[in-house]
């Protein structure tokens, strides 16, 4: 199985959940014990080691705010 790693530039989420649904294995989910800067509650991954890195997340979110990496 792929395996993949996300970074999410938190300060710049605007905790609209696009890529939570867009996520095949419902990895994602907004971190309701965090506000940014912005007072967005952004979204965090749960269970990062399920992550396969198919850059669903990244490719649905309208702020370039995810980074995939495969490794
Ligand atoms: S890369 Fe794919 S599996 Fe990993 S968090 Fe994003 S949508 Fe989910
Ligand atoms: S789609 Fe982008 S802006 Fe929206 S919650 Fe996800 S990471 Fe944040």
């Amino acid at each position: 199985m792929a395996k993949g790693r996300i970074e999410v530039a938190v300060e710049s989420c605007k905790g609209c959940g696009l890529c939570i649904n867009a996520c095949p294995l419902n990895l994602l989910e907004l971190d309701t014990n965090t506000l940014n800067s912005k007072g967005y509650q952004p979204m965090r991954i749960h269970t990062p080691d399920k992550c396969i890195g198919c850059t669903f997340c990244a490719l649905m979110c309208p702020d370039v705010v995810i980074t995939v990496e495969r490794l």
